[in-house]
């Protein structure tokens, strides 16, 4: 199954709903980070929670940044997320393994941590960022982006996502959903809701099964309760460049660029979304330097 990701509203007009099959997008984190069981876990999670959350923006809003720093072991998350499904992101600390927690799980909230934010920057092409942030639920990732959208959106929200991370630390599925209560919607039909998603199977056990994103949507709300809106592929993409490192550096003060040019001759960039890898040699540093000078004198 392909990674895409489906809008729907139930039929009664009472939730807002989003599923995702994020298999590769999570696959290709994994690969280009080398990320162990729980590190992928996290990264991938969180992924997977921002590309529903940045595909339900408002008009206008063009992507969302996500900051996780639990004080756990796996240290800080960073995901970028655009409204058009790219997605990309990291974990400061890739190779973290722990013992499985006690319902056989990997133990994401203890990989992640509480002592600290989740913080979502919501971007818009004109205006200013805006920025809002809880203090984390339980680190499992899911809790924590329900509770940011009921304190910080007043969305009230419930929140699914899972990684399945196999023995050789390949990624076996990943995917989640994203529910919200629309304004105005009725107490039995929350209830109702609520009694579904406990008695829900594991999202990995669906996920790995290959339900799609539609049949898991349908089997929280039923078979013909839904409308699907739009169906959106996804994918893990930076679009970082060459160009666009030469531009960050040609911002660093030219006494300091003249020393990188005068002692190294070469200045090597790995960026952290993708790790992909930059080299500018000396001549292209020569003309960095005298670029940044003509810049700076302004
Ligand atoms: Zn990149």
């Amino acid at each position: 199954m392909k990674d895409y990701l489906v809008k729907a509203t139930t039929k009664d007009s009472n939730f807002r709903a989003y599923a995702i099959n994020a298999k590769q997008m999570v696959a290709t984190a994994q690969e280009k980070h080398d990320t162990w069981s729980a590190s992928s876990a996290a990264l991938g999670r969180t992924m997977v929670a921002s590309t529903m959350l940045a595909t339900s923006l408002e008009k206008g809003e063009t992507g969302v940044t996500v900051k996780i720093a639990g004080g756990g072991p796996v240290g800080q998350i960073v995901v970028d997320s655009d409204s058009m499904g790219h997605v990309k992101g990291y974990v400061s600390e890739p190779h973290v393994h722990l013992p499985l927690n006690e319902h056989h799980k990997i133990d994401v909230g203890q990989a992640v941590g509480i002592n600290g934010l989740l913080e979502v920057t919501r971007v818009q092409p004109k205006g200013d960022p805006y920025t809002s942030s809880v203090p984390l639920a339980s680190g499992e990732i899911g809790d924590d982006f329900t509770y940011y959208l009921a304190q910080s959106e007043q969305i009230p929200s419930a929140v699914g996502v899972s990684v399945f991370v196999e023995p050789d630390n390949t990624i076996g599925a990943a995917g989640g959903y994203l529910i919200q209560v629309m304004p105005g919607a009725d107490d039995e039909a929350i209830d109702n809701l609520e009694t579904r998603l406990k008695q829900l199977p594991m999202l990995s056990e669906l996920l790995l099964k290959g339900q799609s994103p539609e049949d898991i949507l349908q089997l929280i709300f039923g078979k013909d309760e839904l409308n699907f809106l739009s169906e959106m592929p996804v994918e893990f993409k930076c679009s970082c460049s060459k160009e666009k490192f030469r531009n960050d550096l040609i911002g660093i003060p030219v006494s300091q660029l003249s020393e990188i040019l005068a002692e190294d001759k070469k200045i090597d960039v790995t960026c952290n979304f993708c790790r992909n890898q930059y080299h500018y040699d000396e001549s292209e540093l020569t003309e960095m330097v005298a670029e940044a000078k003509v810049n700076q004198s302004k």
